[in-house]
Parts: C-alpha cells; sequence; structure tokens
C-alpha cells in the first residue's frame, strides 16, 4: 500500500515526509495504522548515526495506533485494536524466558537492524529499498509494520494521541526506578538529567513513596518545572558541586540514583553521590567506545550497586498497563512533559527537543 513516511536520509539532516511504498505485514506482524508517535532522543542520536542503522530510515519507536491487519501467525490481536508499540523481542532466548525481554540477545539486530531478520525491508520508493523495523515497528509512517510480540493492546477508551511514549521513553525512566531500583517509602532519589527520562524517573520515585526526591541538571527552566512537578529539591550542576549538595540535603549520601544524561562525568558525580550501599543506574545513551571515570580506590568501601538499564527492564505488555493505571489514577502524570505537534512539524519537533523547550514532543498524525 502506499503511505506517508518521515525518512532520515543522512546524520544531521532534516527528515523528508515522503511518499513511500509499504509491503505485506509478514505471518509475525501487524499492520498498524499510527495515531501518533512520542520522539525520543535515541531517534535524534541514530539520524546523526551514532549507531550504524543502514540509511535511508524510517525512525520512530514510540508509536500508538490502531490494528489494520494481522499476520496468520498472530494470536491475540483483531483488526480495530488499540495498541501501543515497544521494542522487538524474540521471546525463545534465556533473557526473554527469565523475564528480561529487554536484555534480549537478539535485541540489538531486531530493533537496530534497519529491516526483518531475514534481510527484507517494508518501505520503497523510487530510490530504492529504506529500512524499517526500528525498534521492531518504525512509527514515524502513517501505516506500518510491526513485529506483534512489541505490541501491547490497551482498552478501547485509552488516548492513543498520549500514550505512545509510554512504549520507550517513559517506560525508560520510569522503568528504572520502579523495576531496577526498587526505591522504598521514604527513602531518597537522585535524577541527574530532567529530559523525559529522567523527569518519568522523578514522577515514578515520587508514586513508589521516595520523599527526598533530588533533580540535577545545567538548565534553570527544566529545573523550575522538576520542581513544580514534585521534586524536592533542584541542583544547577553548572553553580554548585552536586556531589556536594546531594551530600548535604541527604545527610551523607542519596539511597537510590539515576543517570539518564550519559555524560561521563555526571555518571562520575552520580557514583560519588550514593549512600553506602546506595544503588545507581545508568540509562542515558553515549557514542559506542565512551568510557566513565570510575573511583574503584574509594567506592570499593562504600558497596555501591550500579545498574546499567536499557528500557527501564520491563515486560512492556505487564508495565505499560501499570504505567495507564497509574496515570489514571493521577499519580503518574506523565501528560505533564507532552506537547503535540502535526506530522509536517516533525522537524521543529526535533529542533524543540534538542533545545529543551519541549520535554515529550508527540508527532499526532
Ligand atoms: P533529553 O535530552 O531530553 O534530557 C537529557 C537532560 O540531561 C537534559 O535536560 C540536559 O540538560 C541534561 N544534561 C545534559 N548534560 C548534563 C550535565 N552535564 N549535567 C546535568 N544534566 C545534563 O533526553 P531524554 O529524552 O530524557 O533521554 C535521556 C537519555 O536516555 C538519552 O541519552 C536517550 O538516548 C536515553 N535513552 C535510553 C534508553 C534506554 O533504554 N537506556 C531509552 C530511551 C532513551
Ligand atoms: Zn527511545
Amino acid at each position: 500500500m502506499r503511505t506517508r513516511a518521515a525518512v532520515a536520509t543522512a546524520p544531521q539532516t532534516d527528515l523528508e515526509i515522503r511518499e513511500v511504498e509499504l509491503d505485506a505485514p509478514r505471518s509475525d506482524e501487524l499492520q498498524v495504522k499510527v495515531v501518533a508517535s512520542g520522539i525520543c532522543h535515541t531517534d535524534a542520536i541514530i539520524r546523526d548515526q551514532w549507531y550504524p542503522v543502514p540509511l535511508p530510515t524510517v525512525l520512530g519507536h514510540e508509536g500508538a495506533g490502531i490494528v489494520e491487519a494481522v499476520g496468520a501467525d498472530v494470536e491475540g490481536f483483531a483488526v480495530g485494536d488499540k495498541v501501543v508499540l515497544g521494542p522487538a523481542y524474540c521471546g525463545r532466548c534465556e533473557q526473554c524466558l527469565d523475564g528480561h525481554p529487554m536484555f534480549c540477545v537478539n535485541f540489538y539486530d531486531r530493533n537496530f537492524g534497519g529491516g526483518r531478520a531475514d534481510g527484507s525491508k517494508s518501505f520503497s520508493d523510487d530510490s530504492g529499498e529504506i529500512s524499517s523495523h526500528f525498534f521492531g515497528q518504525s512509527s514515524f509512517a502513517e501505516h506500518t509494520n510491526v513485529v506483534a510480540s512489541g505490541a501491547v493492546k490497551v482498552p478501547d477508551d485509552a488516548p492513543l494521541d498520549l500514550l505512545g511514549p509510554l512504549g520507550c521513553g517513559i517506560m525508560t525512566g520510569s522503568g528504572a526506578v520502579l523495576n531496577v531500583l526498587q526505591p522504598q517509602p521514604g527513602s531518597s532519589v537522585a535524577v541527574f538529567g530532567t529530559g523525559a527520562v529522567g523527569m518519568s524517573g522523578m514522577l515514578a520515585a515520587k508514586a513508589a513513596g521516595a520523599t527526598t526526591i533530588i533533580m540535577v541538571d545545567i538548565v534553570p527552566e527544566r529545573l523550575e518545572f522538576a520542581k513544580e512537578l514534585g521534586a524536592t529539591h533542584t541542583v544547577n550542576s553548572k553553580e554548585t558541586d552536586p556531589i556536594e549538595a546531594i551530600k548535604e540535603i541527604t545527610g551523607g549520601g542519596v539511597e537510590y540514583a539515576l543517570d539518564t544524561t550519559g555524560v561521563p562525568p555526571v555518571f562520575a558525580q552520580m557514583t560519588k553521590s550514593l549512600a553506602t550501599r546506595g544503588h545507581g543506574a545508568l540509562v542515558g545513551a553515549a557514542k559506542l567506545g565512551t568510557e566513565a571515570p570510575f573511583d574503584i580506590g574509594t567506592l570499593l568501601l562504600s558497596g555501591i550497586k550500579i545498574s546499567m538499564v536499557v528500557e527501564g527492564d520491563a515486560v512492556p505488555q505487564e508495565f505499560i498497563p501499570r504505567l495507564i493505571a497509574l496515570h489514571a489514577a493521577g499519580t503518574f502524570p506523565f501528560d505533564k512533559l507532552t506537547k503535540s505537534y502535526a506530522f509536517e512539524d516533525i522537524n521543529q519537533a526535533f529542533a524543540d527537543s534538542a533545545n529543551g523547550t519541549t520535554l515529550k514532543p508527540i508527532i499526532v498524525f
């Protein structure tokens, strides 16, 4: 079928909205009419080729939409179902079977491989094939073929124009907190970076009952907004040493911390801000080969634990409905992070995300 898609063609270059051909969904796929798609920082770094997803490609990995066709081998979905799209995973490797599909041993190939496992791509136009199946979905298209295992069925009354970011950015921050750090009620949490991922981590920490929530960033407006949304303390690390500030606020060190920046000195700040036997998690992405300093001399005695977390270590089919329930109950107001854009304005939405004016842009088709 013919559809329209935003095609990434070169690093640091605007996406091109083009008419493209979409092939038929395979037996393990759903064809989805995309209603809306969030934009994540990861879309921008793949457009810019931090990881070598073959260009041209259709990016987008926070899609939400309506099922239009169901592959012959797919169970549990029907035409007309509303779905939120999460990453693809194989469902058969030891990590998937152990309940950690975001660490699927085939995760990279399934999500960053540029097409299906057999090498075919869903999209093409006069200039040739266009990479597809980004995060199993390539949701910057009005219609797309998605790997059914990554789709999450949501209730008929679910607001699809809002829910797409639950498939990545929101799930990443909140999952790192709720699934990995698991802060106790009454505990202290520090989050480095107040983008959509960091703010989601903050909202999750609040929902979990943390009572000291410290947000660290270098953009004053974002810190101000973090305070409005529930941070108990903010630290501008351009002006104040965040390690000293966190130690002072917490009386010695924070129990849980999250680095959403992927900036090496910030990772070091996080490790040094932790209390004895504290637990820190890294979710921020960095270019392949990026190393961060870790003071093994001092930190050995601290007994701290550091986790590297992909997609909140969630099982999306279980976790996303819980986030929807928390949102409906008013304890996880992630809608306050979002702003809608028309498809035609997708490059403006990327620019607003990069310059910090919008936390979580959502393209509504
Ligand atoms: P974002 O760019 O909106 O937010 C990053 C924040 O970090 C910004 O507010 C920025 O001001 C702040 N920051 C930058 N340098 C800093 C410094 N030196 N000190 C303090 N703060 C600093 O991005 P986002 O959408 O929130 O995503 C955060 C990161 O998570 C990105 O790297 C993204 O690629 C990554 N990500 C990872 C996963 C995963 O599965 N691990 C999933 C989604 C996104
Ligand atoms: Zn993402």
